[in-house]
């Protein structure tokens, strides 16, 4: 075992400074491709949550005042920083998550974008102006920061879903508390080291590392002006209700059950590709990744389950230094158990199980978490297979006989994050994205995660609140409406009037 002293500490970033644990509870933090313990991270206690809100609030006057120009030029400046340094976040991210080094470098340079985004808070926060509302009365609407608010974030995108929030955050004005995973929080610690080297002041980001504790101060702590989370669905429902209830803005996103639709007239090779990239990529740990493939018609679904057969055949299962490997290890032993448990359970469900993964093996890493890919076919919306977010390299096929079969399996599932659409037909396409219940949808493209420019959200059980995250909406979320309506006297006596005001 490894001992104590050896191992690395991840503790809290308060007030532009790295502040050690005091709470004595830690959580260990493990490599998933090795299965060893690597580092052990602070779980705050309340007080240590409430110096980080006291630290982001004594730093909001001055931040809210600083022209949203300059505080664009941090992001300038963290953006090249973080291009500078990303073999570095790369390899934490690996480290700790076990995600191949190129799909690390794929999720960083999403997050990069939403920097860049952010970059456009002048013209972002620009407002809304009338002249002449009335007779020599102009009126304007301002967007104006909130306070401190406060992000938790899940696992599977250590750099990314924190990089959706705080860099938007904070470059509208508001000072910012992030409660990263503390599964992989080193990367996100690295992070708000590089946005103080780009010239954000102390105080204004805060990191606290933490569980359930920590989490329940962020959503009593009457400083907290929103909440952003990203996680499992049971955990983002309690998020909201109990946010919201205290007051608190809050805008919670939870897990997926994402379905493909393959049509009969679809380009088959090409949907299998993307399917398979789709499924397996991130080990499944994705919330837009496809766990479920819907064939309209049994020769489709016949083809594509003996072409996915035979692509899982070449899947190269590795550890995620190794950029010749597709795929890397699940996160943590806990969660291969349940993954491989869903295996065990979809076999006695009675889905037919054409690839099993169950049984790899990876030399020289025969501790880490790596399950092979699994493939699933005559799966049934009765089985918990097809209910549950999985959340491993398990994927699904249904059979249906008809596209509005295929959309009605959709529309029923709780969940409603994501879905694509294969297919030659545009009419097929165009009734698919006009009618299906679901937030993001992609016609031929699996994983339709939208850019920076546009914003990420679900519906159904996916979504808490009314606003998705980055992009547009972010504008709103973190910031509040104020409109001014202004008349200047024009030196003539005027007399009172009773009537409510109108244009006459
Ligand atoms: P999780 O819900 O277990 O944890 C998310 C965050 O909540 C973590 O910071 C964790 O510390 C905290 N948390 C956990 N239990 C808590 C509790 N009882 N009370 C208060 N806080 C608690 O999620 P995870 O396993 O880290 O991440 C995977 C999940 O996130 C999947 O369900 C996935 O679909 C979802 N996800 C959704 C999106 C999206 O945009 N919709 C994106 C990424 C991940």
């Amino acid at each position: 075992m490894t001992k104590a002293a050896e191992l690395k500490t991840i503790d809290h970033y308060i007030n532009g400074k790295v502040v050690a644990g005091v709470s004595g509870r830690y959580a260990d933090v493990y490599n998933p491709a090795t299965g060893k313990v690597t580092g052990r991270v602070a779980l705050a206690n309340a007080s240590e949550v409430a110096a980080a809100i006291a630290n982001a609030e004594a730093a909001y006057p001055a931040w809210r005042n600083t022209p949203p120009a300059k505080r664009a030029q941090v992001m300038y400046r963290l953006k090249t920083l973080m291009e500078q340094n990303s073999d570095k976040i790369c390899a934490l991210l690996t480290a700790e998550h076990g995600k191949v080094l190129n799909d690390a470098a794929g999720e960083l340079q999403r997050g990069i974008e939403n920097v860049e985004y952010a970059c456009g808070a002048p013209e972002l926060l620009k407002g809304e102006h009338s002249k002449n509302v009335g007779p020599s009365i102009d009126s304007w609407s301002e967007f104006q920061p909130l306070g401190v608010v406060a992000g938790i974030t899940p696992f599977n995108f250590p750099a990314m879903v924190p990089l959706w929030m705080w860099p938007m955050a904070i470059v509208c004005g508001n000072t910012f508390v992030l409660k990263p995973s503390e599964r992989d929080p080193s990367c996100m610690m690295y992070l708000a080291e590089l946005a103080l080297e780009a010239g954000l002041p102390p105080g204004v980001l805060n990191v606290v590392n933490g569980d359930k504790e920590a989490v329940d101060v962020l959503l009593s702590d009457e400083r907290i002006m929103a909440v952003s989370f990203v996680g499992s669905t049971p955990i983002a429902e309690y998020i909201y209700k109990t946010g919201t209830s205290n007051g608190k803005r809050v805008q919670a996103l939870g897990g997926a059950k994402n379905h493909a639709i393959v049509m009969p007239d679809a380009d088959l090779d090409n949907a299998v590709s993307a399917l398979m990239g789709a499924a397996y990529g991130s080990c499944g740990e994705r919330c837009m990744a496809i766990p479920v493939v819907v064939a309209v018609g049994n020769e489709v679904g016949d083809a594509l389950v003996k072409k996915l057969k035979a692509e899982l055949a070449v899947m190269k299962v590795g550890p995620g230094t190794d950029v010749s490997n597709d795929m890397g290890p699940l996160i943590t032993k806990e969660h291969f158990k349940k993954v491989k448990g869903y295996v065990d359970l979809g076999v006695t469900e009675g889905a037919e199980l054409v690839v099993d993964g169950r049984g790899l093996v990876v030399a020289g890493h025969e501790e880490g978490y790596f399950l092979g890919g699994c493939l699933f076919d005559k799966v049934t919306p009765g089985m918990k297979i097809y209910r549950d977010e999985i959340f491993g390299p398990v994927l699904c096929v249904v059979r249906a006989e008809s596209l509005q079969q295929a959309m009605d399996l959709i529309d029923a599932h709780e969940y409603g994050n994501g879905t694509c659409l294969f297919t030659r037909d545009g009419e097929a396409a165009r009734y698919f994205t006009d009618n299906i219940k679901v937030g993001m949808v992609g016609i031929n493209v699996p994983l339709p995660v939208p850019v920076s420019y546009h914003s990420f959200g679900g519906w159904k059980r996916s979504l808490f609140g009314d606003l998705h995250a980055y992009g547009p909406d972010a504008v709103r979320f973190y910031t509040k409406r104020k409109t001014i309506t202004q008349r200047w006297p024009s030196g003539v006596r005027e007399t009172a009037v009773f009537t409510f005001p109108i244009n006459s």
